[in-house]
């Protein structure tokens, strides 16, 4: 809130700071609307925490996912966004301009881009809540260099699961790919890459039914979901990467989502409501790419100019 407590105003207010809010944050600075970015808990979002981003173009050697981030944040702020590391915690858009209130503030916005991205989802197994951070992660990048020398296992059989045992195989001696079948749902590269790789085990058709509490990791029960065998596996960290699930709680009720959660748009990335528009992996169950974020960013920017300018806002 200003000093007179009224609600701060701008045109354009982004909630979310991945790929896609910052590349929204992009278009709308250089259409001279000075867009506001709510970070939310973390700048940058899932791509911050990878480690190498090898298929966005304009960089034929790769690039960390947090180089990435921190590119498209000194470019938006150049032309003039204002970053603030801020969460929105109510949003109301029965009256215009909308109202979104903060930890910190709050706003009055003409329009809304929404792309709170996505998170990783759980086992729901028991042990593994009370053991994040003793061992169980759901980020190589981030908690991979407290494994070094030691035996990891990977829970999943996608590109994330695989992209990230790759990575793992720096830090720890073994890793163990633990999926629930016996074909990995992962693209051709990463799964060549795998199973060329001397660190990296496979573990078909088995799931992870508990991980013992205890003050770290020690080890994991298996189950082999076509014999019905139990199995304890001595491990002293758990990676799961089993996929996502859309960051829309603080929208349920107020805008369209499907039975996923995910925000419904149309192809000119509108959701619902007339000057609310949503990008990225919050509006995207089947692409979930860094340069698909991005393109739906610019995409909901380019609209939300257009729908500035028409209503004379
Ligand atoms: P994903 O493709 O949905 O894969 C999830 C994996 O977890 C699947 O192998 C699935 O098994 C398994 N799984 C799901 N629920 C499970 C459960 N309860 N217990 C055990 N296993 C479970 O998710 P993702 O790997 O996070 O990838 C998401 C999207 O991002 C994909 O489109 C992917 O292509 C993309 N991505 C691309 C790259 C890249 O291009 N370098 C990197 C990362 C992600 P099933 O196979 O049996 O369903």
């Amino acid at each position: 809130m200003t000093e007179e407590n009224t609600p701060r105003h701008v045109k354009i207010l982004i909630i979310g700071s991945g790929p896609a809010g910052l590349t929204a944050a992009l278009y709308a600075a250089r259409a001279n609307l000075a867009p506001v970015v709510l970070t939310g808990m973390d700048l940058g979002g899932q791509v911050s925490k990878t480690h190498a981003v090898e298929n966005y173009p304009g960089f034929p050697d790769g690039i960390s996912g947090e180089g990435l981030v921190k590119d498209f944040n000194d470019q938006a702020i150049r032309f003039g966004t204002e970053i603030i590391f801020d969460v929105a915690t109510e949003v109301d858009f029965s009256a215009r301009p909308f109202k979104v209130t903060t930890y910190g503030e709050e706003f009055t916005a003409d329009t809304l881009i929404i792309t709170t991205g996505a998170a990783a989802v759980t086992l729901n197994i028991p042990g593994e809540e009370e053991m994040i951070g003793r061992g169980v992660s759901y980020c190589a990048t981030c908690d991979g260099h407290f494994f070094k020398d030691m035996e990891v296992v990977v829970v999943g059989g996608g590109d994330s699961a695989l992209e990230e045992a790759l990575y793992l195989t720096h830090h720890a001696s073994k890793v163990t790919i633990i999926h629930r079948r016996d074909e990995l749902r992962a693209g051709s590269i990463l799964k060549q890459r795998a199973e060329e790789n001397d660190k990296i085990h496979f573990i078909w058709d088995s799931v992870l039914t508990n991980i013992p509490e205890g003050e770290k990791v020690e080890s994991v029960k298996v189950k082999n979901v076509k014999t019905g065998e139990e199995s304890d596996l001595s491990t002293e960290g758990v990676f799961i990467f089993i996929g996502h699930t859309p960051n829309t709680e603080l929208f349920e009720g107020k805008l369209t989502l499907d039975a996923q959660g995910y925000i419904v748009v149309d192809h000119l990335m509108q959701a619902q409501i007339e000057g609310v528009y949503a990008a990225g992996e919050v509006a995207d169950p089947h692409f979930r790419q860094v340069i698909t974020s991005a393109g739906m960013g610019a995409g909901a920017a380019i609209q939300a100019i257009r729908y500035i300018e028409e209503k004379g806002l």
